[in-house]
Formats: C-alpha cells, sequence, structure tokens
C-alpha cells in the first residue's frame, strides 16, 4: 500500500490524480487539500477517508468541519493547514497540484519531513528551483515530475544518467493562437484564450499555454530538474501533442517519448516510479495520428516565452518576478480587466521595474511576489 497526500486535489491534475487512486487498489489517499470548493471536497472525503483534509478559506473550513462532524476525518485550515497536509506522518509522497507559489511552502516542508514530492505545481522550481533541489538531495526525497514534458525527458533519462545530455527538446502544442501575428492576437477575448487545442486543464496553466508563458516557465522547470543550461533547452513547436518532449545525447541519438496527451500517464508514472502500471485509457494510435510536424516558436509574437530566457539569464529572483507578474496579469485578464497582449507587457515591465536579488532566500521569494503584485497594482 502507497500513501499519498494531494494538495489541490479539486483541481485538473487533483481529480486526474484521484482517477488514477480509482485504477490502482494499492494507492491509499491519506490527506487532501483544496482552496474553497467544499461541496467536492467533502465528496472525496467521503470518498477516499483521509485522516486529514485542509481547506485554504477559514469560513470555508469551519463549515466543512460541521459537515463531516459525522466522520473521523480532521479538518484544518489556511498555510497550517497545507503543511499538515504535507507533512502527515502516514503519508509516503505528496502530489502538490495547487497553482501559484503558495506551494513553496508546503513543498519545503514535506521534503523536510522525507517525502517524495509528484511535482505538478511548477511555479516551486521556477521561484525556488536553488533551495529545493538541493533540499530534496540533502532529505535523500525524489522530485518526480508530473508536468508532462518533464515526466517525458525524465523517462527518456532511464537508464542514461551517466550519459553528457546534448540538448533537451522541449515540446509545445503553439497553444490557440499559433501561427498568429501580433496583430491578429489584438481583439482575442478570454473564451479564445481558454480553446487549447490539445489538453484539458486548469484556467491559469491554459492561458499561459496561449501566450506560451507556459512553455518558459517549463524551460525554468527543466534548468532545475535535468540541471542543463538555458542554451541547451530547445523549444520546439509541435502541434499534434504526441511527442511529449525528448533528450538529445552526445551521439546524435534523440530519445523521446510518445503518447496521446493524457495527463494521467506521467501521474501515474510519477506515483509508481520505477515501476509502469496499466493505464485504463485511450492508446496512441500512430496510424490515426498519421503525421507528426515541428516547427520553431515565434519568438517575436509570443514575446513571453523569449523573456523567460531572459529571467533565466538574469538568475536571482527575475524568475520569481516573471512568474509573480504573469500570474496578477493572467488573474487580471480572466476578470476582463487588460487586454490579452498586455500580459507579456505587465511581465516585461515588472521585469524592469523589481529590485534584483541573487540567490534570494525563500523570504526574499516572498518580499520578490509582492513587490511585483503592488508595482502591478499601482500600474494597471
Ligand atoms: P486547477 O486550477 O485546476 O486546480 C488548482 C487546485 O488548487 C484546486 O484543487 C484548488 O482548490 C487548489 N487551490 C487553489 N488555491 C488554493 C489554496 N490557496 N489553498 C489550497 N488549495 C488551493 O489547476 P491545475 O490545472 O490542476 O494545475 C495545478 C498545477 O499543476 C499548476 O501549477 C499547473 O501549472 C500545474 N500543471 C497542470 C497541468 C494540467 O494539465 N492541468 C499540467 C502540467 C502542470
Ligand atoms: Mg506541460
Amino acid at each position: 500500500m502507497k500513501h499519498i497526500a494531494i494538495l489541490g486535489s479539486t483541481g485538473s491534475i487533483g481529480t486526474q490524480t484521484l482517477d488514477i487512486v480509482d485504477q490502482n487498489e494499492d494507492l491509499k489517499v491519506v490527506a487532501l487539500a483544496a482552496g474553497s470548493n467544499i461541496t467536492l471536497l467533502e465528496r472525496q472525503a467521503r470518498k477516499y477517508q483521509p485522516s486529514l483534509v485542509a481547506v485554504w478559506d477559514e469560513a470555508k473550513a469551519s463549515e466543512l468541519k460541521r459537515h463531516l462532524s459525522d466522520t473521523e476525518i480532521r479538518v484544518c485550515a489556511g498555510m497550517d493547514g497545507l503543511l499538515a497536509v504535507a507533512t502527515l506522518e502516514e503519508s509516503e509522497i505528496l502530489v502538490t497540484a495547487i497553482v501559484g507559489m503558495l506551494g513553496i511552502r508546503p513543498t519545503i516542508a514535506a521534503i523536510e519531513a522525507g517525502k517524495d514530492i509528484a511535482l505538478a505545481n511548477k511555479e516551486t522550481l521556477v521561484t525556488a528551483g536553488h533551495i529545493i533541489m538541493p533540499l530534496a538531495q540533502k532529505h535523500q526525497v525524489s522530485i518526480l515530475p508530473v508536468d508532462s514534458e518533464h515526466s517525458a525527458i525524465f523517462q527518456s533519462l532511464n537508464g542514461e544518467r551517466h550519459n553528457k545530455i546534448d540538448k533537451i527538446l522541449l515540446t509545445a502544442s503553439g497553444g490557440p493562437f499559433r501561427g498568429k501575428t501580433y496583430e491578429d492576437l489584438e481583439q482575442v477575448t478570454v473564451e479564445d484564450a481558454l480553446h487549447h487545442p490539445n489538453w484539458s486543464m486548469g484556467r491559469k496553466i491554459t492561458i499561459d499555454s496561449a501566450t506560451m508563458v507556459n512553455k518558459g516557465l517549463e524551460v525554468m522547470e527543466a534548468k532545475w530538474l535535468f540541471g542543463v543550461t538555458p542554451g541547451q533547452i530547445e523549444v520546439v513547436v509541435h502541434p499534434q501533442s504526441i511527442l511529449h518532449s525528448a533528450v538529445q545525447f552526445e551521439d546524435g541519438a534523440v530519445i523521446g517519448q510518445m503518447g496521446v496527451p493524457d495527463m494521467r500517464l506521467p501521474i501515474l508514472y510519477a506515483l509508481f516510479y520505477p515501476q509502469r502500471r496499466t493505464l485504463y485509457a485511450e492508446e496512441l494510435n500512430l496510424f490515426s495520428v498519421g503525421t507528426l510536424t515541428f516547427e520553431r516558436p515565434d519568438l517575436e509574437t509570443f514575446y513571453g516565452l523569449s523573456l523567460a530566457y531572459d529571467a533565466l539569464d538574469a538568475g536571482g529572483n527575475v524568475p520569481t518576478v516573471f512568474n509573480a507578474a504573469n500570474e496578477r496579469a493572467v488573474a487580471k485578464f480572466l476578470d476582463g480587466q487588460i487586454r490579452f497582449l498586455q500580459i507579456p507587457e505587465i511581465i516585461a515591465s515588472s521585469m524592469e521595474e523589481i529590485f534584483y536579488k541573487e540567490d534570494p532566500t525563500l523570504e526574499e521569494i516572498l518580499e520578490t511576489e509582492t513587490a511585483t503584485y503592488d508595482f502591478i497594482e499601482s500600474r494597471w
């Protein structure tokens, strides 16, 4: 029996993780956390019988506590709740499937408590990779990537640990606006941007795919996970989303992982690594796919992606500024307060404006986040 805890159980990755639990009798859910959707969380709690659930919102947590008063399940709130879920004694692996930098502290706490991490929350490595990776090594825990591209790279590196990586070929679907010009994007609506061609995901990451900022965050994530330089990470637009990424070695061999776009495969792989399990899902049929195509990204139209390389080159707290500015800009776009093309504009201005800090501590990362939010509030 493998005991798992999930941060963000009501979201896209969270519910797909529970789907994997349904398919594998030797997985036991011991703790769940969510933001505010207590209707779904209560249903999950009754079905999986964890010993602990956490809700970010205090009032909602009290309400859920009343609802679950006929059970033995403990209910916690706020950051204390997330930390309790992350460090629960009986859990062995934590799935980090919440959105945003809020994921950093619970992830650090889980590593210190010796839990392996199935990492979906990409903001953690983007902003605090320099803290997380050495900490994981110190506590001898595994960071198992859940992001499909990083899972593909991780799978491609199996048995290759001692061979030098020449480069990583990080694939991108190109999102709903692939092939469009900058001018074409002036009038796009929230609805247009939420319409991803291949993947069904949470709202924030879907907008990030439309701007290609998501790929920028993934370049940063890849740098930390696989110890390569930004120059070794090449983004390849592959509209069919069948090759989920690949590694090119010194001898020119390219090893990649293919499959239908289904996040449950990387989740399953992370939960049982190095073992593979049956996934009850659609299988890849190369005959029906027919053609796989590859293109260079359009870095002028989707300049959020080149800003990510700039942020990586600058290092220090600049990736945090990039991430926080994007987070706030996407929220404003989803709220109808700014236009689509203002998202990269806001990121670029924030990167120019916010103070620089080399090798930031966790406190300095969080200060950078606040400073970025304040700057954006004062201007937009
Ligand atoms: P989502 O919006 O569907 O779900 C987010 C989850 O986090 C929900 O359960 C929500 O209740 C919870 N949450 C939000 N704020 C919270 C808070 N303050 N406290 C506790 N819980 C909170 O998001 P998602 O698409 O599942 O993405 C989750 C993470 O995984 C993101 O970092 C995303 O970049 C990454 N990711 C997602 C996908 C995907 O296919 N969805 C793929 C790769 C990586
Ligand atoms: Mg991805």
